[in-house]
């Protein structure tokens, strides 16, 4: 029997740098390990050799007909959570019809020619790879920052890892904002400082190509679509700066094109509580790439949660794929439709009987997709009025029910940020529309 001195300075002395002995999580133990025959060491991993265990590298796809930045820029990127399956799947369902329909659909060929796309389907391979083979709900990457003294040890991988959405550069823990974790165990471990992980320095060097203005990190799940502020500090709840009205215009106004496209496919609804600033809608994370690629690049950083599970059943991830590619292709048209829109968005407001007494039913239309804000009770709308629950000129919006008589104002708003009437949605302006909700004599 060999003793084997505390803190494995013996082995360590001998083997070089390929293995590393330490005690358990810092334990000195108190007594002698058993005898036992001589067996091969073993990564432990589930995935058949035939997958690398060196690190996967991280593709990107660069699709368009001029790949010399000479174009619009459009990034999107999925996967920077390994159990998230499904966004991958849009991106790849994106790339492949923009490719396949080149030849054949002048709308397509319009962005094609016209825009510089990127699409990378997989930020984070190392933890996707072992959430496919060894542990499901591997949410961070792969790289072990515990000290030896913690749970830094084969037995707590499912735990070690940083989370890549917390992993950037802009209103992170590190500048004292909410929402990830200084703990390596932790689901938001935000890593030991900024862009400390390879995965997180692929997605700056992708997002800062200056001709990119348009980006979507896939996510899963929730059904959400959200943009900055992602995050604020706390105590107080002060938040990263607002977008500007303008720029706040143009969040809405393309939410509502994307939006519209995602419900063609099977009519499900992105609903209006779930749409809107991150930290509004859903929570604080702090070093989050949108932030990132908003605050740090100007770029128009969208988040999508697609679905309602990480890893659904195929039948519902093959049509959560398919009506989220329809959301990320309208993106791409946005992109191509922002930079030569001037055009404001008209409006109108349409009343009809209801089958309840003393009430009628109000819907609205617009010229061209875009999203309406309204209000019931006099007030000037903004932004932060009831979003009309949806938008788009293929499709009916939904019915308000509303007592006779009731007065409404309302504002719609175009993706490229052009706001009906010029009217500035600040709560000042008074040039929005008026109408009363009363059938008209025939
Ligand atoms: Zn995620």
């Amino acid at each position: 029997m060999i003793p084997w001195p505390p803190g494995g300075a013996a082995a360590n002395a001998e083997a070089g740098t390929l293995v590393q002995a330490y005690t358990h999580r810092g334990s000195l133990g108190g007594g002698v390990v058993a005898p036992a025959a001589r067996t091969p060491l073993s990564d432990g991993l589930s995935a058949p050799a035939s997958v690398s265990r060196d690190p996967h590298p991280v593709y990107a796809i660069r699709i368009g007909k001029h790949r010399d930045g000479s174009k619009l820029g459009v990034l999107a990127y999925a996967q920077e959570h390994a159990r998230e399956w499904v966004p991958p799947l849009v991106t790849v369902e994106t790339a492949e019809r923009l490719l396949r329909n080149y030849a054949h659909d002048g709308r397509t060929r319009q962005l094609l020619d016209n825009l510089d796309i990127w699409i990378a389907p997989s930020v984070n391979p190392d933890g996707g790879h072992y959430s496919f083979y060894d542990f499901n709900s591997q949410r961070k990457n792969m790289t072990n920052h515990c000290p030896t003294t913690g749970a830094a040890d084969f037995l707590a991988r499912n735990s070690w890892g940083v989370d890549n959405n917390r992993n950037y550069t802009e209103y992170s823990l590190f500048d004292g904002y909410s929402g990830a974790s200084a703990s390596c165990t932790s689901g938001t471990y935000a890593g030991p400082g900024e862009l400390s992980e390879p995965e997180n320095r692929n997605l700056d060097w992708l997002a800062s190509r200056p001709n990119i203005r348009f980006s979507m990190n896939l996510h899963s799940s929730g059904n959400y679509f959200m943009w900055s502020p992602g995050a604020y500090a706390l105590p107080g709840r002060v938040s990263a700066p607002r977008p500007t009205l303008a720029q706040e215009s143009a969040f809405w106004g393309a939410s509502a094109r994307i939006l519209a496209a995602i419900k063609r496919h099977r009519n499900m609804a992105v609903t209006p509580a779930r749409t809107g600033p991150i930290s509004d809608v859903l929570y604080s994370a702090a070093g989050n790439s949108g932030d990132m690629l908003w605050y740090k690049y100007g770029i128009y950083a969208w988040n999508f949660e697609v679905g309602t599970s990480f890893q659904p059943e195929w039948d519902e991830a093959h049509a959560e794929t398919l009506e989220f590619a329809n959301g990320l292709v309208e993106l791409m048209r946005v992109a191509r439709d922002f930079a030569k829109d001037r055009t404001r968005p008209r409006s109108t407001l349409a009343v009809a009987p209801s089958a309840t007494p003393g009430m009628v039913d109000v819907t609205f239309s617009t010229s061209e997709p875009s999203a309406v804000f309204y209000t019931l009770d006099r007030a000037a709308p903004t932004y932060a009025s009831t979003l009309y629950g949806s938008a788009g000129i293929r499709e009916g919006g939904e019915t308000l029910t509303v007592p006779a008589g009731t007065r409404i104002h309302w504002f719609s708003v175009d993706s490229a940020g052009n706001v009906e009437n010029d009217y500035r949605p600040d709560g000042d302006g008074r040039n929005y529309r008026k109408g009363t909700a009363v059938l008209r004599a025939r």
